[in-house]
């Protein structure tokens, strides 16, 4: 098992970043042949998700979207003005998961897995934890887990 957190600067307040080649380094440094990757932002105004990567338009296309959605300069109750990013990032989600096999990730030709950044330009976190095997460890393995 292998977990590391890649740390992202964004340049725009809305954007989509490819962070697919440092999650492809974690992937490679953990050596492990065959699970899964999951990939997760413990921030409130991103999320993460895997889309085209060829033509930049469709990452247009999602952000103009979901501006429509829940526009920048809508009128909103959170005080702290950052609530379109808030809406945006619990529809786009905080997690990916993406199997790896043969010591690689498992992706689709035109995938990419994206940070989209929602209220930026920040510093955002983006942890990767790669595990050997397809399933989660059960209840009992898990250590501190609750006696059932
Ligand atoms: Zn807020």
């Amino acid at each position: 098992m292998a977990f590391k957190t890649i740390t992202v600067k964004t340049e725009n307040a809305q954007q989509l970043v490819d962070i697919t080649q440092q999650v492809r380094l974690v992937v490679r440094e953990s050596g492990i042949i065959s699970g899964v990757c999951r990939v997760f932002i413990p921030h409130t105004t991103a999320a993460v998700t895997i889309n085209e990567n060829a033509d930049p338009n469709v990452r247009r296309d999602i952000l103009n979207r979901l501006e429509q959605v829940a526009p920048s300069d809508g009128t909103y109750l959170h005080t702290e003005g950052n609530s379109h990013a808030h809406i945006k990032s619990s529809l786009v989600g905080s997690s990916v998961v993406v199997f790896v096999e043969a010591g690689r990730l498992v992706l689709g030709t035109w995938q990419s897995i994206f940070l989209c950044e929602f209220d930026g330009p920040r510093t955002r976190n983006v942890m990767v934890r790669v595990s050997a095997g397809m399933l989660p460890p059960t209840i009992s393995t898990m250590p501190n887990s609750p006696s059932v």
